[in-house]
């Protein structure tokens, strides 16, 4: 029995046998001695072969999911995999450089993209970015990783143990399968902690390198509220977390039911709580917990696993299923946030130094109309006789505000062209999660219908704290003086123009900040939906006179460790 200490990521207990997905190339050897040509041009063989049989599972599976036409990518990927020449090229860079299968399938592959990215047509450029695709699957099969289909496919449920998941691993799990997760690197608001909150799957992640030497089918225990792993744990442990784990349930059922009444504070003051969605059944599960309305339909989920651009037509299907989920309570759709740490197949990033301050959500938005159109289309259309709102992630501007708001009025015209229905008076709002935005609140204000603070970003920004490195964990704080006068500056300027302000990054839901965001006069929380029963039980134990004391209080603070202990001292319920 051994246990593993990380960060609570996301509350619940999962008892159950491991299973360790690597869905990452492994290092691989450039070169190899002359006599090992002959097994790497062997490997090579095997290798085009497996991703072969592995492709014909993708596209049966997309032609069922997304039909024929999206799924024929994969079958022009089967078409590389067949050509001769491309075939000649890898053994000739065994057989003459000594290079390794591994090495010699990623110099081929890379030969022809680049002399695809060379040709005028821009049908032959965006191929190269195919053929990148299936050179990083034959790598990927030759360093032994798993295809992300293991995860699509579990038999049993299980508990899944990784380096670290990408949103992409994530989105394509069975999570009816899936008891519980842990990963060795990650922050707390990592996406894939955030989508394990969403979906209610207890989760531990940077756990460190020493999760790794968790092996399949090993016995775990998984303590999403201590943030440990307990491994092969005896028999008395194991039957205290089943316990545990019961009463979780229990308190879960009683918090719940409760949650289905509106939150007011003990003073009377009724207040807005919202969950962050991330599709039709993410929507149903939040109006369980007591969800009045979505803050935050994170539409990029639609986006990942893919080959091609979702249409216009699918995305409109599952905008307007959400939207009927929610009838005419408010709907705020995010328009796509995408690059950082949430990469597109079909899209071509090229290589940024820096990502996360690179070329991503609106600023690719604005930059690519033929991504941008179709989404605004779908959302207007999803609004028609619905509570739908328009919010933009990562403005930086004033400037990039008005570009967006443009393209909106365009797509309006289009659909008024085309008769259309739609909601003219759609209201259109901004995440505010990059300091500059916050900074110029009072500028943008007028030109707004609301603001959304997103915190994750915000104290990431903020702090210049990747917010899913665990080595800078410790200075990700939503507490940090910095950070909690950015927000009162950002509710004040949207209250001075009128404007309802609220906030759907991970801190609206914390318990500790709630008090604070209320006392500073926030409008609206929008959290996880499991976090949504605690969070009303602690707004209606609030007065709001008390907390705009307890706010004044703490931000006459210098810093996180004396709120903290203010904040103790209280005595209000830190967790339900
Ligand atoms: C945020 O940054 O607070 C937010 C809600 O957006 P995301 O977590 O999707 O970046
Ligand atoms: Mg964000």
């Amino acid at each position: 029995m051994r246990e593993i200490k990380g960060l609570a990521a996301s509350d619940g207990i999962a008892v159950g046998p491991s299973f360790v997905y690597s869905s990452q190339a492994q290092a691989y050897r450039e070169t190899c001695a002359p006599d090992e040509r002959a097994v790497h041009v062997q490997r090579l063989g095997l290798a085009f072969a497996k991703a072969h049989d592995e492709l014909d599972v993708v596209y049966q599976k997309a032609r069922g999911t997304a039909g024929e036409e999206a799924a024929a990518i994969f079958l022009a990927h089967q078409e590389f995999l067949e050509d001769p020449a491309l075939r000649d090229e890898a053994e000739k860079l065994i057989q003459d450089s000594s290079l390794t299968a591994e090495a010699a399938t990623r110099a081929a592959f890379e030969l022809y993209a680049q002399q695809l990215e060379a040709l005028e047509d821009s049908y032959y450029r965006e191929r190269a970015v195919d053929l990148r695709d299936v050179s990083r699957r034959v790598v990927r099969i030759l360093t032994g990783a798993q295809d992300v289909a293991a995860l699509a496919n579990l038999n049993e449920p299980v508990i899944v143990v990784a380096h670290d998941l990408t949103p992409s691993d994530t989105a394509q799990m069975d999570k009816s399968k899936v008891l519980g997760f842990c990963t060795a690197s990650g922050g707390l608001t990592s996406h894939t902690a955030i989508l394990a909150r969403i979906l209610g799957i207890p989760a531990v992640v940077g756990l460190g390198e020493s999760l790794l030497e968790v092996t399949d089918g090993q016995m775990l225990i998984v303590d999403g509220r201590g943030g440990r792993v307990i491994t092969d744990p005896d028999a008395g442990t194991r039957a205290e977390f089943l316990r545990k784990k019961h009463q979780w349930l229990g308190e879960q059922t009683r918090l719940k039911s409760a949650a289905s009444r509106q939150a007011t504070t003990k003073d009377g003051h009724p207040v807005q709580v919202v969950a962050n969605i991330a599709d039709a059944t993410s929507a149903q599960v939040a109006l369980d917990c007591g969800a009045e309305g979505v803050g935050l339909y994170r539409t990029e989920y639609l986006y990942l696993n893919r080959q091609s651009i979702p249409t216009e037509a699918e995305q409109y299907r599952d905008y307007r299923a959400v939207a009927d989920v929610m009838g005419s309570r408010p709907l705020l759709i995010r328009t796509l946030d995408i690059g950082g740490d949430k990469q597109l197949p079909y899209v071509d990033f090229g290589h940024e130094q820096n990502p996360f301050l690179g070329w991503r959500a609106i600023r690719l938005c604005l930059d690519r109309p033929e991504l941008f159109e179709p989404q605004l289309r779908a959302i207007l259309r999803a609004s028609a006789d619905r509570n739908v709102q328009i919010m933009f992630p990562m403005v930086a501007t004033l400037c990039e505000l008005r570009r967006a708001r443009r393209a909106v009025e365009r797509v309006k015209q289009q659909l008024r062209d085309e008769n259309i229905p739609f909601d003219p008076q759609t209201p259109i709002g901004i995440m505010v999660e990059i300091p500059s935005a916050a900074m110029a609140a009072d500028l943008m204000a007028p030109e707004v219908d609301f603001f959304s603070i997103g915190s994750n970003d915000l104290i990431q920004y903020t702090l210049a704290c990747d917010r899913g490195n665990e080595r800078v964990a410790h200075l990700y704080d939503p507490l940090n003086p910095a950070v909690l006068r950015l927000i009162q500056r950002v509710i004040e300027a949207g209250h001075q123009a009128g404007k309802w302000v609220g906030m759907c990054g991970e801190m609206a839901g914390d318990p500790e900040a709630i008090s604070v965001l209320l006392g500073l006069g926030l409008d609206e929380f929008s959290m996880n939906p499991s976090a949504i029963p605690v969070a009303k039980e602690l707004l209606r134990a609030l007065t709001v006179r008390q907390a705009r004391e307890i706010a004044a209080r703490v931000l006459g603070m210098s810093t996180s460790d004396e709120i903290r202990a203010y904040l103790a001292t209280l005595g209000l319920p830190a967790r339900g």
